[in-house]
């Protein structure tokens, strides 16, 4: 069964640790994180971007491929399958669709409007019993192909969304997705804390985790941060552990050309990630 991140977020904001949301690509991914969630007795956050979405056949494909494998697999801990940076039209399709979380990102958009489209989703979040995540101060990263500056959001519109009655909270302080530029100046720990200041018991969100210092993350998680994104660091570890096999050959040598050896070192390398990431964040054994 999918369920609503809010119980698990808002237990997480109390016992200072973070959930984490992994972004997911196909069946290997999934059942990767799964799998580790289980192990690890975690609950977890799978995330879905709408690329992602229309790459698995839409967003109907991505629930029953998702509760499909909760059943099969016999997943107990919390899940939430969750869209991720969601347009107001991807929204309203992935509700549609039986997705449990919603996250949409309306911090490219005038603040009004921002405003305005958040509070339609409030209404009908909260009567579907779904968590929806909004966003304040645009993440920065590279979708355009110019890595820029993590941005940092402005506290008394993050007060503003917040008090609609969102979920979550994501805001920029700094962050940034895809890989970080060697120049990167380190989260702002002090637009963290005006936010938090502002919002209250509001659990943040932290998007763009691959390659923040782990001591900046736990720092993070101690001033507010509940819900913390990884994406492209599964990417890159899959990407690596699958070379390697091609590269020793080893998909030459007896049936290693079966996909299903060939994606195996990739499949175990995210599992070592999602692991590692759980522990960090401390959601380990708090399922
Ligand atoms: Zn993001």
């Amino acid at each position: 069964m999918l369920v609503s991140a809010k119980d698990m977020l808002n237990k997480a904001r109390d016992g200072k640790y973070a959930v984490g949301q992994f972004n997911i690509n196909n069946l290997e991914w999934t059942k990767a994180i799964l799998l580790t969630a289980q192990e690890l007795n975690s609950p977890v956050i799978l995330g879905v971007s709408e690329g992602a979405g229309k790459y698995m056949c839409g967003y109907k494909t991505v629930v029953g491929m998702t509760k499909g494998m909760i059943d099969s697999l016999g997943i107990t801990v919390p899940v939430a399958l969750h869209l991720d940076h969601g347009s107001f039209d991807g929204a309203k399709a992935c509700i549609n669709a039986g997705f449990s979380s919603i996250m949409f990102d309306g911090s490219h958009l005038p603040f009004e409007e921002n405003f305005a489209k958040t509070t339609a989703l409030v209404n009908t979040c909260d009567v579907l019993g779904l968590s929806l995540e909004a966003e304040v101060g645009a993440i920065g990263g590279e979708e355009d192909g110019v890595v820029g500056a993590g941005e940092c959001a402005d506290p008394e519109e993050c007060k503003k969304i917040a008090d609609l009655g969102v979920t979550m909270l994501a805001a920029g302080i700094g962050n940034i997705h895809g890989k970080y530029p060697d120049n990167w100046p380190g989260l702002s720990f002090t637009t963290l804390e005006a936010i938090k200041a502002k919002v209250g018991d509001m659990p943040l969100v932290l998007h763009g985790g691959t390659g923040i210092p782990d001591d900046q993350i736990k720092k993070a998680i101690s001033l507010g941060v509940a819900k913390i994104n990884v994406n492209t660091e599964c990417q890159l570890v899959f990407q690596e552990a699958t070379r390697k096999y091609i590269e020793e050959g080893k998909d030459q040598i007896g049936k290693g050309f079966d996909p299903r050896k060939l994606l195996a070192p990739g499949f175990e390398a995210i599992k070592a990630k999602v692991k590692e990431k759980m522990e960090l964040f401390g959601s380990a054994g708090k399922a």
